[in-house]
């Protein structure tokens, strides 16, 4: 297994402390990866800064050949990847490899194309006797820090479109789900010029830390939860630093008494239950018209007591368990606080064995003020609450510091536009939740983030518009 960091082109072990890795549907140790050294972390990110110079440099049409290569990679090593992000996360073998690898693949043919169509604004003579032109230049190395619910994913989420802009990258993944990463790495060992990647090891408070506080990185990029973000801002305020964003969401499900029930049903199913509900764009906070509640929740119900949980590679298997212990007991301790004042309608426990497996959890009745409604569960756990009409729907929604996914459920078309337009969330479905494709923006408001992933618009956190003059 490969457990070595990329720095300077070469594969490394890391010098600082052996992290254990470990299987979360059995809690078995799978390996131990050691962390980088702050030597180490200065290696990589001065590495960064001098490739940045040769690659900033390259034209697009060399830059798109590279992502298409990348891609290439990824699919040529599907199976083995999705066999590491399996055992590391603990995701169903299907979800792994057929829903997680293709748009894993995507986003690099994607950014291919990108790199080759960025955008400008005019070119002319503002001044009499001067030419200005603008420029969209790269901003520099990247600090990209990714989390451990899609590590893959997120890591080409965080790759592709620094590259596709020009931008070298030191990329830390999540220190508890780092083998997909550690191997892909390997696999871009020779498909990236030296010092383009590099990929470091290590806990966020220590080996993030120094790295989004490293002089030489121009730019820095957060997946994962608002602490993190918070930490990026700060470490940007003292070097005055570009910062994108994309952290945590609680996205609600706003249910009309025209829509589809059993569409909704199902969705929540397959949906808020995906990746065992460690997804930022979990339809997890259900409100529904009051006159449908006890309907829908009905047939929510239905639907969860379904779901099969198990380990990632037995037959049938619908919901793995949660990436830690910590973390199991953080939703546990959720549910646990919700059960006095809302009706667990299922689930509610953990799941046997010792893995860190928890039941699918639908909660009923609940209050849009109580704690589980209001922030962030990242499991599980689906909540249903009412509400009295439109604006009430929209106040709710729109109350609390999130702002990434959302959805609308209506067969009115007018009242779905007008829905839309009022949310205050990077992202609303109608009708459906939690279809991606690299053409869109994947979006983030108020405190879920800046800027956004994927689509031609992630470019714009990694460009910066310069302006040049010519005298006549
Ligand atoms: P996390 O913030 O705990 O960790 C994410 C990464 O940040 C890890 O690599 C971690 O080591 C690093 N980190 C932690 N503290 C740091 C610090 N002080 N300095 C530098 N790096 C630091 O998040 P997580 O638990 O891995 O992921 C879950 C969170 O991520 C949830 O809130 C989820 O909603 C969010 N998320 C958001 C998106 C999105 O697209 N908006 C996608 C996936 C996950």
């Amino acid at each position: 297994m490969q457990t070595k960091m990329l720095i300077n082109g070469e594969l490394v072990a890391g010098d600082g402390e052996a992290l254990s890795i470990l299987n979360p549907a059995t809690g078995a140790e799978i390996t131990q990866v050691a962390e980088a050294s702050a030597a180490q972390v200065e290696a990589a990110v001065r590495t960064s800064q001098e490739a940045f110079d040769t690659f900033s440099l390259t034209t697009p049409a060399e830059r798109s050949a590279m992502l298409l290569q990348i891609a290439d990679v990824i699919e040529a090593h599907s199976q083995e990847l999705a066999e590491l992000e399996s055992l590391d996360v603990g995701k169903p073998w299907p979800s792994a490899h057929d829903d997680e690898m293709p748009l894993t693949i995507d986003v690099f043919r994607f950014f291919a194309g990108a790199a080759r169509t960025m955008m400008g604004s005019a070119a002319g003579e503002y001044v009499a006797g001067h030419t200005s032109m603008i420029r969209r230049d790269p901003i520099g190395p990247v600090a990209a820090i990714a989390p451990w619910n899609y590590p893959l994913m997120m890591a080409s989420w965080k790759l592709a479109a620094p590259i596709a802009a020009g931008c070298s990258v030191v990329l830390k993944p999540s220190e508890i789900t780092p083998l997909s990463t550690l191997r892909l790495a390997e696999l871009l060992q020779d498909v990236l010029p030296k010092g383009v990647l590099n990929v470091i090891q290590g806990r966020g408070p220590s080996i993030g830390d120094q790295l989004i506080n490293s002089p030489q990185m121009e730019g820095i990029s957060v997946t994962g939860s608002p602490a993190t973000g918070m930490a990026a801002m700060r470490a940007a305020s003292q070097q005055i630093r570009h910062v994108h964003l994309e952290l945590g969401g609680k996205a609600p499900v706003i249910v009309f008494d025209d829509a589809d029930i059993d569409a909704v049903a199902e969705t929540i199913r397959y949906g808020s239950y995906f990746n065992a509900g460690q997804d930022c764009a979990q339809p997890c906070r259900v409100i529904v018209a009051e006159g449908i509640h006890d309907k829908l929740v009905a047939a929510i119900a239905d639907q969860v007591a379904q779901i099969q949980i198990g380990a990632p590679k037995a037959e049938g298997t619908e919901m793995g368990p949660l990436v830690s212990a910590a973390h199991r007991d953080h939703i546990a301790g959720f549910v646990d606080r919700a059960r006095g004042s809302c009706e667990i309608v299922q689930g509610g426990k953990t799941g046997d064995g010792d893995g860190f497996f928890y039941q699918p959890t639908v909660i009923a009745n609940v209050d849009n003020d109580a704690e589980v409604a209001c922030n962030e569960v990242f499991g599980p756990v689906v909540t249903v609450s009412r509400f009295k009409d439109a604006d009430d729907a929209l106040k709710i929604a729109n109350t609390g510091p999130y702002g990434l996914a959302s959805s609308v459920w209506t067969r009115d078309v007018g009242r779905a536009m007008q829905m839309t337009s009022r949310m205050r969330y990077g992202f609303t479905w109608v009708n459906t939740h939690g279809v991606a494709t690299p053409e869109m923006p994947w979006a983030a408001m108020k405190g879920s983030g800046t800027g956004s992933d994927m689509s031609v618009y992630a470019l714009d956190a990694y460009t910066a518009i310069r302006h040049v003059m010519v005298a006549h």
